[in-house]
């Protein structure tokens, strides 16, 4: 096996300039990330965002990867100044700095997920994230981005609200 791989290998041509791609459907995103390095995490806050580098042909990607409600990575394609931008002056695109514009985006090109479970800590933690960034967030705003009946989406809040967010078991 080369190291070099011929830039046929990727999928990066055949992605939208914003793509979503499922996690763990039918391989797609397997087959994107195998050419895909990770060159540099956000770090702080943002935990879910980092930026990426196509070793077939190049190209930047900035990806915000939400495995708590949606289960999607969102790709945003990146010229090579604005990545030279982030690796040399720590300068990010705006797009993904919140989690509320993340979940925005999956509310708007993905689908929610059914939660049986309205108290799912992935979801305690989201909203706990959610109030932090934006603390005048409400009820009905949670349970858009979620996708959640507003009825869960408020015992959801309250819970939090009260309570803070269940602690993880360890
Ligand atoms: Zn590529």
């Amino acid at each position: 096996m080369s190291p070099i791989q011929p830039t046929n290998a990727c999928l990066c041509d055949t992605l939208p300039d914003l793509a979503v791609i499922p996690m763990g459907f039918d391989d797609l995103d397997t087959r994107v990330f195998a050419t895909l390095d990770r060159l540099r995490d956000h770090g702080g806050d943002p935990w879910w965002l980092y930026l990426s580098r196509c070793s077939a042909c190049a190209q930047h990607w900035m990806v915000a990867q939400e495995e708590r409600v949606y289960d999607d990575y969102f790709l945003k394609r990146l010229d090579a100044g604005t990545a030279t931008g982030i690796v040399d002056k720590g300068i990010w695109p705006a797009d993904f700095l919140t989690y509320e514009q993340v979940l925005t985006l999956g509310r708007t090109k993905s689908t929610p997920p059914r939660f049986h479970d309205a108290f799912a800590y992935s979801l305690q933690f989201t909203v706990e994230d959610l109030r932090k960034a934006r603390p005048a967030i409400t009820a009905n705003e949670i349970a858009y981005l979620l996708g959640l009946t507003d009825r869960d989406a408020r015992l959801l809040f309250w819970k939090v609200r009260l309570f803070g967010a269940a602690k993880l078991p360890n």
